[in-house]
C-alpha cells in the first residue's frame, strides 16, 4: 500500500476515533489496565470478565493496524496471566492457550480494518483517476490535459464585456475533399480581442462556467454565419455547437436568420449528455432544417463511441491525436482503417483534422477519407479568396497527390 494511502488510511481511523493517535495509544493501554483491575477485582481470568480484554485489542486495530492489536493482545495475556493479581496460580500452557484466543482476536481486527483501509484506498483512487480523467464546468467538460482556466472572480463581468462590445471575430479554416482537392466547407472559429490572446475554447469554457456559455456560442455562430454571406452558396459552413445550445431556440432563431447557407454543427466529442433523448429531438429539428451533424475531435477521449453511436452524425471529425503520424505508426494506421471502415458502414463521412504534413495527408487519402483539415492545407484566418472561389478552387497539394 502506498505511502499516500497508509495516511489516508489512518486519517480515517483517527476521525473514526475522534482522538490523535496518541490519546488513542492512551486510552487503548487505560482500557487494558481497567480490564486488568476488573478481571483481578472478579477474582482472577478464569470468569467471563476476562472477555473484555477483546475491548482494547480491537480498538487498538483502529488506529494502529495488526501490529497494535497484535501488541494490545500480547499485554492482555500477560495481564491476565502471569501479571493478575489473583489467580496467578495458572499453568503457562493455560494463559498460553488465551494468549493464542487472543492473539487470533487481533488478527482479525487489524485484518477487517485493513479489508476497509484497502477498499478505502479503492475508492479514492477511482474518483481520483476519473476526476482527471475529465474535468467538468458547470456541465463542460474538458478533458485531461487541456489547459483548465481557473475561473477567476471577474470571469462574468469579463464575459459580460466581451458580448456586450462583440470583442470577438469569426475565422475560417478550410476543408478539402481528398477525392478531387475541392473545397467542401470551412469551420467557424472565433478569435477574442485579448492581451495576451486566450485560446478560444478557455473563453467558452469560462462562459459556461459563469452561465454564459449558450449565449456567446450563439453570437460566435451569428457572427460567423453574418460574415459567411460572401462565401458562395455551395460551400458549407461547420459551427461548434455544444449540446447545450443544440438544444437552445437560440440557436435555431440565428440559423432562420441565415436559411440560404448550408450548415453542420460540430458536437464536441468531450461535451457530456446528460440525457441523449432531449439532444436526439433537438438534433431531429435541426435535420428537418436541412442542418448536418458532425462528431468533433472522434477518438480523443471518452464519450467519442457513445456519440458516434447514439448521434449517428453525417460527418465524423477525427481528432489530430489519431490522425498524425499515420505512416511511422502502424497502431495509429490500424485505428485509422478501423474508423474508415466504421464510417463506410454507417454511411458517415470521415473528416480528418489537423493534418501537419504531406505523409499523412496522402494516407488518408489512400485509405479513403472523404476530406482533411489542417495548417497544411490552410490555418484558420479571415476568408481568403481560395474560400471566396468556392468549390471551383482546388488545393494544388491534394491535386497533385491524386494524380
Ligand atoms: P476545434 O473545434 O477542434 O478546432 C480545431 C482547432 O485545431 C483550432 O484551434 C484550429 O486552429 C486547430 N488546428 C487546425 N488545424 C490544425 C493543425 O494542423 N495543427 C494544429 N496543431 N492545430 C490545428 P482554435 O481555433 O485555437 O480552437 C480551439 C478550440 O476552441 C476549438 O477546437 C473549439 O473547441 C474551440 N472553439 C474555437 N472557436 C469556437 C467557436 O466559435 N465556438 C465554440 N463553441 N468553440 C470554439
Ligand atoms: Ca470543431
Ligand atoms: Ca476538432
Amino acid at each position: 500500500m502506498s505511502r499516500r494511502h497508509a495516511t489516508t488510511g489512518a486519517g480515517m481511523a483517527r476521525r473514526a476515533m475522534g482522538l490523535p493517535r496518541p490519546a488513542q495509544g492512551l486510552l487503548v493501554a487505560a482500557l487494558l489496565g481497567l480490564c486488568w483491575a476488573v478481571v483481578s477485582l472478579a477474582g482472577g481470568p478464569d470468569g467471563v470478565w476476562v472477555h473484555l480484554f477483546a475491548i482494547p485489542i480491537v480498538l487498538a486495530a483502529v488506529p494502529f493496524g495488526i501490529p497494535g492489536s497484535l501488541a494490545a493482545a500480547v499485554a492482555a495475556t500477560v495481564l491476565a496471566g502471569p501479571a493478575t493479581l489473583v489467580g496467578g496460580g495458572e499453568a503457562p500452557a493455560q494463559w498460553l492457550a488465551r494468549g493464542a484466543v487472543l492473539g487470533l482476536v487481533a488478527l482479525a481486527a487489524g485484518g477487517a480494518r485493513l479489508v476497509m483501509e484497502t477498499h478505502h484506498a479503492h475508492t479514492v483512487s477511482e474518483r481520483l483517476r476519473s476526476g482527471l480523467a475529465e474535468i467538468t464546468v458547470s456541465g463542460r467538460t474538458i478533458p485531461n490535459g487541456d489547459p483548465t482556466p481557473p475561473i477567476k472572480r471577474d470571469d462574468a463581468a469579463v464575459v459580460d464585456e466581451i458580448l456586450r462590445r462583440q470583442r470577438f471575430r469569426p475565422v475560417f479554416q478550410p476543408i478539402y475533399g481528398l477525392q478531387d482537392g475541392e473545397l467542401v466547407a470551412v469551420e467557424a472559429l472565433t478569435r477574442f480581442d485579448d492581451e495576451p490572446e486566450t485560446a478560444p475554447n478557455v473563453w467558452f469554457t469560462r462562459a459556461e462556467a459563469v452561465g454564459r456559455g449558450v449565449e456567446l456560442e450563439v453570437a460566435a455562430i451569428d457572427a460567423a454565419l453574418e460574415r459567411s454571406r460572401m462565401l458562395p452558396p455551395d460551400v458549407t459552413v461547420s459551427l461548434n455547437c455544444s449540446p447545450a445550445t443544440i438544444a437552445d431556440v437560440r440557436l435555431t432563431e440565428v440559423l432562420d436568420r441565415h436559411l440560404a447557407r448550408a450548415v453542420y454543427v460540430e458536437v464536441t466529442e468531450h461535451a457530456i449528455v446528460e440525457d441523449y433523448r432531449e439532444l436526439a429531438t433537438a438534433i431531429a429539428m435541426l435535420r428537418r432544417r436541412g442542418v448536418q451533424v458532425a462528431v468533433d475531435d472522434a477518438g480523443a477521449g471518452f464519450s467519442s463511441f457513445r456519440h458516434l453511436v447514439r448521434l449517428e452524425p453525417e460527418i465524423i471529425k477525427l481528432d489530430r491525436s489519431v490522425t498524425e503520424s499515420l505512416r511511422t505508426d502502424p497502431v495509429r494506421r490500424a485505428l485509422a482503417s478501423s474508423f474508415i471502415d466504421f464510417a463506410r458502414r454507417t454511411g458517415s463521412r470521415l473528416v480528418a483534422e489537423g493534418i501537419e504534413q504531406p505523409g499523412d495527408l496522402s494516407t488518408w487519402q489512400s485509405l479513403g477519407a472523404h476530406a482533411a483539415q489542417g495548417f497544411l492545407l490552410g490555418r484558420p484566418g479571415p476568408l481568403a479568396a481560395s474560400e471566396l472561389d468556392g468549390r471551383a478552387r482546388r488545393h494544388p497539394l491534394i491535386c497533385s497527390e491524386a494524380s
